[in-house]
């Protein structure tokens, strides 16, 4: 503990080892590393930053205000970034000087992209944009429904023409909850590519598969595979452990025991200094355990700024001891992922909720 009430330790060694194992997982597919919603708690800069240490050449930013972040914190060209979700009215510009890679869903948000590369196609540096042409094939997420797709297709491809765009990628996002849809999806994808490429497109990129199914279905990896939660050592299908998969949790979180106080029988209670305001789920009291000294303690309440855990009995604790809300199991704790299930939640949930109040403290790879 280095005096923080609670701190959220972000072991970028263990991120490195988990990109390690899930690149060799999926390979000859390329892993994309997918740091939407601060990298599920992480803090996607650092993570992005790691990630390429680790190798990655694509990350999957979701809006375009993370996209930029990204370049402007020094990630270069080298480096795909992937932008696919934006208000009405999106403004691309700055995104097509950026370079970012551009997910695009629909006809307004082709033209808004085509608009803006026009403006910009006199300017000096001018490079067409990469677009990643995304198909609905189910999920009703985003994406060109079956009937809009060839349209949209087109229109990408007359802009390519035109020197404004690349038609770079296609994709889809799949559900990944039943085989059978996954299947469904993966088919509905793959002739949504063989149109595509008839109408002209280039696509030297196909990519449907986030963690569950990337890591599980060869069949579903094709060019690309995005990873959000399995690169934090978060299992997102269920009965495994991270370590029966290969993977480390990155995040711990971290309190301090502030007091401990009989409470009459032989019992005792003690105070944790990590509470909802910190983004701990009020849910984990009477599900979920604190581990102090290498013992697991149930938390039976949870407060603003302090949480209760009854003391395991036998136990000793005292005032200063270190606890550790979850982790990678190191120091007899609970993984976020046991939090998850126990609590009635993902394990993504959870990480990607941790305030922002709480300082994360990288360890180096
Ligand atoms: C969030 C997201 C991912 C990553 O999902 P995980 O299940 O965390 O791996 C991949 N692709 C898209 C489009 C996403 O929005």
């Amino acid at each position: 503990m280095t005096g923080s009430l609670v701190e959220a330790v972000i072991d970028l060694g263990a991120l490195d080892a988990n990109i390690a194992h899930l690149r060799r997982a999926v390979a000859p597919a390329e892993l994309m590393v997918v740091v939407k919603a601060d990298a599920y708690g992480h803090g996607r800069v650092r993570v992005a930053q790691q990630a390429i240490e680790s190798g990655i050449r694509a990350i999957g930013a979701l809006d375009l205000d993370t996209a930029l972040e990204l370049r402007a914190a020094g990630i270069g060209d080298e480096v795909a970034v992937l932008s696919w979700l934006y208000p009405p009215g999106q403004d691309f510009a700055d995104a097509i000087a950026a370079h970012v890679d551009l997910g695009v869903s629909s006809i307004p948000e082709l033209t808004a992209i085509t608009d803006a590369a026009r403006e910009l196609s006199g300017t000096a540096g001018f490079v067409p944009p990469r677009l990643h042409l995304k198909l609905d094939t189910g999920l009703h997420r985003n994406g060109a429904t079956t009937d809009d797709w060839p349209a949209l297709v087109a229109g990408a491809v007359e802009a390519e023409r035109a020197g404004l765009v690349r038609t770079f990628a296609a994709w889809t996002h799949i559900a990944e909850a039943s085989e059978d849809e996954d299947t469904i999806a993966l088919e509905r994808f793959l002739d949504g590519v063989s149109v595509a490429r008839d109408l002209g497109a280039t696509i030297d990129v196909r990519h449907l598969a986030a963690s569950s199914a990337g890591l599980r279905r060869e069949d579903v990896r094709l060019d690309l595979v995005r990873m959000g939660g399995h690169c934090w050592g978060i299992p997102s299908f269920d009965g495994v452990t991270p370590a029966e998969i290969g993977l480390t949790p990155v995040m711990t979180l971290r309190a301090q025991v502030l007091a401990v106080r009989e409470t009459g029988d032989d019992r005792a209670e003690a105070y944790v200094s990590a509470g909802y305001g910190d983004g701990v789920p009020r849910n984990v009291a009477g599900s979920c355990a604190v581990a102090v000294r290498g013992v697991q303690h149930p938390i039976v309440r949870v407060e603003r700024d302090h949480l209760v855990i009854a003391v395991a009995p036998g136990a000793e604790l005292g005032q200063g001891d270190a606890a550790v809300l979850f982790g990678a199991g190191a120091e007899g704790e609970q993984t976020v992922r046991q939090w998850g299930d126990l609590s009635g939640t993902l394990g993504d949930e959870i990480t990607t909720r941790i305030a922002a109040r709480v300082p994360r403290r990288y360890l180096e790879a």
